[in-house]
């Protein structure tokens, strides 16, 4: 224990034995994915290395496919499929051990959720299915020398995993991957050993724990993830009933458990809006009263009290965690230094998804150095110091006002902030009023903290700056962080052409306490939160609502994080009528007219026709100064877009003023020649 560490926390820095291996502490990075995947160790190592140097006891990669005939392409995932492969992993498992960490690997094969895009291998599953995303393939069932074959692609690519380094390997059977789709009668019709009562159907389970301890030997751990529930009641797997009995069956095998809820990834990993911190421990709490071996889980835990609570309760041994260790990796360290003020907490708005979803680079919204770690050399915690004594006044204090001042003043710039508002964080301080998205103040809240410990900052409320205030002030860097507004002309992804809606409010309107009389039309050509979570709010409200958008299905882009389809239930629960695929053609002051996917006008009447289209940066400023020296604008109103783009815009502004604004590093394939 550190002096300073608070006395109740130091049971989170225990040392916890998983079979042969021992953790360090309790803090435990479960598998996430990060959009490296094979093509780029490198910078998968660095990520990894920079959550062991943040002190997580353990820290695993991303899914691991062990055969060819289990390949996610296009999205990214690491291989173990040949002795090739070992060299790249072990980088990581080396970047993790540098710091006294354990090395988790979690092998996969995905049956019929892999694609094969790109090895064009035939896919296998329990049954002959349909592939659920390559369409119109066909998974082909295993008959029982495939399943022979299958057993030893899992046992070599433990070996290899040993040989990389690692100390825990993983039996994975969870989020519908292929072990998973044997115990589920769900996707589990055979007649044969491995179908029918449920020990036939963990059949397979119990032969992978028993052949990867084989593989292995005594000196790495063999750990299974397992979704204790599908969440499609008692048809699937369910923690009630099967979910249990397979825990009961299987107890003592693995050394370790790692255990969710699961059936889609939207599941495990669901945002802010739609669940709680620690919203798995009804689901995962049985699995401790039967096995004697660790038991690890997840549920976006950011406080150290919950997590004090959590071993203490005996609900797990561990604290899990993907996303509070994306958004900080430096969490532990900072309870166990006393500074749990400083945790930069996850807000739980499943940007980091969306990263995963679109098949790129982590990304997050609260911690902008995440996926920067090897490509830009960004580390979450240092920063290089800026080589002058100068000033910087930076404008408007939203989420990139807020970054790019706190990241100006570790680098040991004179920083002075100005707010036109009493209030600060721009546009949070209103979206964190919607349904659900109260934990998005958090990225003005943990900036706020760390501002005012510096003693190099200055922020001044109420104070709207004018072109001629600047002027007066004549700091060495100037920083226009003035945000956006929404459109009222109707211009947004698909509707381009401006119309003319002079009754219509936006959201701008509402925030601003704009009347609202009943029934309401919501148009959405945004296809983020933003309209979705209006509808939401003034259902609750009592408002009879409307939402139109010309994309089939509402909130479309929040497919990506993995929200889209419990936007959909709860918008329908609520009685908001949705109406896909209609475009906004013209407002009367009766009616609103939109026009259906096969040109019919539809009238609609509403007392209250509310834009979410696009947005428009506040640029008077910056058309009124940009040719002074020294002087840039980010976030929204440079390009209004997510909150994690504005948070990054600032960052990397700040982190490469006076710097050499290189294009990110990028891992080519050594080459001769021209
Ligand atoms: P971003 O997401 O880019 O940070 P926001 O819209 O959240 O943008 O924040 C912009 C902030 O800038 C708001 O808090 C707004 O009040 C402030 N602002 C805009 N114009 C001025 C100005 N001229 N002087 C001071 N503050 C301003
Ligand atoms: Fe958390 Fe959002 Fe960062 Fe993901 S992107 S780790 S949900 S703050």
């Amino acid at each position: 224990m550190t002096d300073k560490m608070h006395p109740n926390h130091a049971i989170l820095f225990e040392p916890v034995k998983i079979g042969p291996v021992t953790a360090p502490n309790r803090f435990y990075q479960t598998p996430h994915a990060t959009g490296f995947g094979w093509q780029r160790p490198q910078s998968g190592a660095a990520l990894r290395g920079v959550k062991a140097e943040g002190g997580w006891g353990v820290v695993c990669t991303e899914y691991c496919s062990i055969h060819p005939s289990s390949d996610d392409s296009p999205y990214a995932f690491l291989t173990l499929w040949e002795d090739a492969d070992i060299a790249p992993l072990a980088a990581t498992a080396d970047a993790i051990h540098a710091h006294g960490s354990l090395a988790g690997i979690e092998l996969w094969h995905g049956g019929f959720h892999a694609s094969n895009r790109m090895t064009r291998v035939p896919g296998v599953g329990p049954q002959t299915q349909p592939s659920m995303f390559h369409l119109p393939a066909t998974t082909r069932a295993m008959d029982l020398s495939d399943i022979r074959d299958f057993r030893n692609w899992q046992r070599a690519a433990a070996k290899r995993a040993k040989q990389a380094g690692f100390d825990i390997v993983y039996v994975y059977a969870g989020h519908d991957y292929l072990p998973f789709q044997f115990l589920s009668r769900r996707t589990n019709q055979r007649s044969d050993a491995y179908g029918g009562p449920l020990e036939n159907r963990a059949r397979l389970l119990r032969e992978m724990l028993e052949d990867t301890r084989d593989a292995v030997g005594d000196t790495c751990a063999v750990a299974i993830r397992l979704a204790v529930d599908e969440l499609h009641g008692p048809g699937g797997i369910c923690a009630e009933e099967e979910g249990r009995d397979v825990v009961a069956m299987l107890a003592e095998l693995p050394d370790l458990w790692d255990v969710n809820v699961a059936g889609a990834l939207g599941n495990d990993s669901k945002s802010a809006r739609f669940s709680a911190e620690g919203y798995q421990e009804d689901y995962i709490r049985f699995v401790k009263t039967l096995t004697s071996k660790p038991v690890v889980s997840v549920g976006r835990f950011t406080s150290p009290d919950r997590m004090v609570d959590q071993i203490k309760r005996g609900i797990q041994d561990f604290i899990g965690a993907a996303r509070p260790s994306i958004a900080d990796p430096f969490l532990p360290l900072k309870i166990r230094e006393g500074r749990a003020d400083e945790i930069r907490e996850c807000i739980g708005c499943n940007i980091c998804r969306a990263a995963n979803n679109e098949a790129v680079g982590l990304r997050c919204t609260q911690n902008p150095t995440m996926g920067e770690e090897w490509r830009r050399g960004w580390h979450p915690e240092r920063i290089s110091a800026y080589s002058r004594r100068e000033t910087a006044l930076v404008v408007g204090a939203g989420p990139a006002g807020l970054e790019a001042a706190l990241t100006l003043a570790r680098r040991g710039l004179e920083v002075t902030l100005a707010e036109a508002n009493r209030h600060l964080g721009g546009r949070i301080a209103h979206e964190s009023t919607l349904p659900g998205l109260a934990t998005w103040g958090r990225v003005r809240d943990w900036r706020m903290t760390m501002l005012a410990k510096l003693p190099n900052v200055q922020i001044y409320r109420e104070s709207r700056m004018g072109a001629d205030d600047i002027t007066d002030l004549n700091p060495d860097h100037l920083v226009l962080a003035t945000g956006s507004h929404w459109r009222r002309n109707g211009v947004g992804v698909v509707g381009m052409t401006p119309g003319d809606y002079p009754n219509a409010l936006t959201p701008d309107d509402i925030f601003a306490g704009a009347k609202v009389t009943g029934p309401v039309l919501i148009y959405d050509d945004e296809h983020y939160f933003m309209g979705g979570a209006l509808a939401e709010k003034l259902a609750r409200d009592g408002y009879k609502v409307t939402i139109a958008t010309p994309y089939p299905q509402v909130s479309g882009w929040t497919i990506y994080t993995d929200e889209q389809c419990f936007i959909q239930d709860r918008l329908l629960s609520l009685g908001v009528q949705i109406l896909p695929q209609h475009l906004l053609t013209a407002q009367t002051p009766d009616t609103t007219r939109l026009t259906d996917a096969t040109g019919q006008p539809h009238d609609i009447p509403g007392q209250t026709l509310i834009l979410t289209t696009g947005r428009l940066p506040n640029d008077t400023l910056w058309l009124a100064l940009r040719h002074r020296p020294n002087t840039t604008r980010v976030g929204d109103c440079l390009t209004p877009s997510s909150i994690a783009d504005a948070v990054y815009s600032a960052h990397r502004y700040a982190r490469l003023l006076g710097e050499p604004d290189l294009p990110p590093r990028r891992e080519r394939a050594p080459h001769k020649g021209p």
